[in-house]
């Protein structure tokens, strides 16, 4: 039996590098090797027991990698040594929730998050994928991995947040809590017309980045309250749309009271316990307002619009890309993540140590004097 390297959950505050068995496709999978992935703020959750997963599971769902082996079935619509993306969220296409077109929740509620969660994930040096004719999605030729690492997860959830808010050209959004997907949110809103985008952070690096990603104003809740400065920004009213990109009472509450009556509350956070909307903040249900959520779109033919962003230069996530790791530095790269040190955004992981840092080569599109 082939083995391979892989980053094991084995419970709480416990991951292992460890030899697993490699993977083989059956019909209608393909197995890809990983050159680069990613360390996701879910799968900080996970390891510090806060989302549960079964022991034994390969953590990570942002595969960046090469058509390794096909399973039957693909015969010529894929070729080995391809260069492809895979989405975090895995959808069937076929059953009740995706031609219904909620394909994040293929199968059943969160059931289209696959990788890292219900089947062994991408931190490791093969990933099997399933329903892979409706998953894999090749790298247009020219990008390198780490124009793209963004692509499976964060851009598309942020990107998502701005969309499922439905902005219109002209609208006044705020972003509450300025993290990776925070910042996709930022560019979401800037890609979808917003006038004002307002980013709000305590971590003043952050709101640098969301000043570069597209923000014009950016709030630190030290400095005062956020929403009466939203407030007094909108004349008064609120903004158009709120994006939620933390998963907290307070970041919710905000973004709920930054609203005018009939704006949107679009929440990609992902929360515990119980959540409460205070009847004043809710115009005591009589406000109009929406509160829409969104789990990451996934797919190939999302993987395909997102890199199309990339591809035309619509959108440089270069920058969110700080730190880079070879995948047996997994609790060196963790724990610069997880605690948020040196200004970290994203890590790049590659199985192969002589790949790390590579997956920057890319091919010079002229100079760009905006980062998106
Ligand atoms: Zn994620
Ligand atoms: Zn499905």
């Amino acid at each position: 039996m082939k083995t391979m390297k892989a980053v094991v959950f084995r419970g709480r505050d416990r991951i292992e590098v460890e030899e697993v068995p490699k993977p083989t496709p059956r019909a209608g999978e393909a197995v890809i090797r990983i050159t680069t992935t990613t360390i996701c703020g879910t799968d900080v959750h996970i390891v510090r027991g806060e989302y549960p997963v079964r022991p034994g599971l390969v953590l990570g769902h942002e595969p960046v990698g090469v058509v390794d082996e096909l399973g039957p079935g693909l015969d010529g619509l894929y070729s080995v040594g391809q260069r492809v993306i895979v989405g975090a969220i895995t959808p069937c296409g076929q059953c009740f929730y995706c031609l219904n077109g909620v394909h994040s929740q293929c199968g059943g509620g969160l059931g289209g998050w696959r990788f890292g969660n219900t089947i062994n994930g991408a931190w490791a040096e093969y990933v099997l994928v399933p329903d892979a004719r409706a998953n894999l999605a090749p790298i247009p030729a020219g990008l390198a991995d780490e124009d793209v690492l963004l692509c499976p997860d964060v851009f598309s959830t942020g990107l998502a947040g701005a969309e499922s808010g439905s902005i219109r050209v002209g609208d006044a959004v705020a972003v509450f809590a300025q993290g990776p997907i925070g910042l996709c949110a930022t560019v979401g809103a800037k890609l979808k017309g917003a006038s004002l985008i307002i980013g709000i952070d305590s971590n003043n690096e952050r709101l640098a980045a969301a000043r570069r990603l597209g923000a014009n104003v950016t709030l630190n809740p030290a400095d005062g309250d956020p929403v009466a400065e939203i407030k007094r920004l909108t004349d008064g009213r609120g903004v158009d749309v709120a994006i939620e990109a933390l998963g907290r009472q307070e970041t919710f509450e905000n973004a709920l009271r930054a609203i005018r009556p009939g704006g949107t509350l679009s929440s990609l956070g992902v929360y515990s316990g119980k959540l409460v909307a205070p009847y004043e903040a809710f115009y005591a249900g009589l406000g109009d307002q929406k509160i829409v959520t969104t789990l990451c779109p996934g797919g190939k033919e999302r993987m395909r619009r997102l890199m199309a962003m990339v591809e035309n230069r619509r959108v440089d996530l270069t920058p969110l890309v700080t730190h880079r790791f070879a995948l047996d530095q997994i609790h060196e790269a963790f724990d610069l993540f997880s605690r948020q040190r040196d200004g970290v955004l994203k890590v790049a992981l590659s199985p192969d140590a002589a790949h790390v840092g590579t997956g920057r080569e890319r091919v010079a599109h002229g100079a760009a004097d905006e980062l998106c």
